[in-house]
């Protein structure tokens, strides 16, 4: 409890002073935690020091957690893994952000499978912006036609544009991969009306959150400079047939 307090104090501290730095409005980032492989007592502990955005990346453990914390009736749950054909259903009913959209198939899966109840789901489309063979997400070019074809669903409400850049780059490669997934966004918002509301921008984590915030990110996702080191295997064995459910 006494690391987490700390280690979010200390994000927070970052952030103000990126945020000053550069003439930006601290309130006007989101400090996404990414609780993957932290139980869910974790989750109940940054919560109760004021942290609402929640990030996880695999469906079977995040569904685990969230019955567990069932009473925190006001967190936000954001889906940050690739998804999986035969798990859309829980993800469109229980999460409130997906990130990792990178195709119209499951955009409108997660459409036609979103509960009435509830409002449209909030999408980012994920760019592979360093075109890494390694990494799902769309190539740049691709990002118009993509969100295009988005905009005519109607239950997904489309927010922006995420990215997980290279990973062993100069700090001016980092800088430059960031700038990229922002000047598309601006060039997206530019392109029509129904786009020009776009507003989020997901990038940046523990080590490069300063890079990103510096170059336009509205939501940083911050894993091990929140909670340490993961306490359960990272990668959580899923069942691959990809049978649709819908
Ligand atoms: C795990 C993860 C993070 C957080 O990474 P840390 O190194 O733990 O800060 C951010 N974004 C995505 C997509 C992740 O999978």
């Amino acid at each position: 409890m006494l690391n987490i307090a700390d280690n979010l104090d200390h994000i927070h501290h970052r952030i103000q002073r990126i945020t000053k730095i550069v003439g930006r409005i601290s309130d006007d980032i989101v400090l996404l935690a990414v609780s993957k492989g932290q139980p869910a007592q974790a989750i109940r502990n940054a919560y109760e020091l004021g942290q609402r955005h929640f990030g996880e990346n695999y469906l079977q453990e995040a569904l685990e957690k969230q019955q567990q914390l069932s009473d925190l009736t006001d967190i936000c749950w954001h889906f940050i893994g690739p998804v999986q054909s035969n798990k859309t259903r829980k993800v469109a009913e229980r999460f409130d952000w997906v990130h990792t959209v990178d195709r119209i198939k499951l955009a409108q899966r997660l459409s036609a499978l979103r509960p009435e109840s509830q409002a449209p789901i909030n999408i980012c489309l994920q760019v592979n912006i360093n075109k890494e063979k390694s990494k799902s997400g769309l190539l740049a070019e691709n990002v118009e036609d993509l969100a295009q074809s988005v905009l005519e669903l109607p239950r997904v409400k489309l927010r922006g544009l995420m990215t997980i850049p290279q990973n062993n780059q100069t700090e001016t490669g980092q800088h430059e991969s960031f700038a990229a997934i922002a000047q598309l966004l601006t060039k997206l918002r530019n392109s029509s009306p129904q786009l020009a509301t776009l507003d989020t921008l997901s990038m940046g984590m523990s080590a490069d959150l300063e890079i990103a915030i510096t170059e336009g990110a509205t939501i940083i996702r911050v894993g091990t400079g929140i909670f340490g080191p993961r306490q359960t295997p990272q990668k959580i064995p899923e069942d691959n047939t990809d049978q649709l459910d819908s």
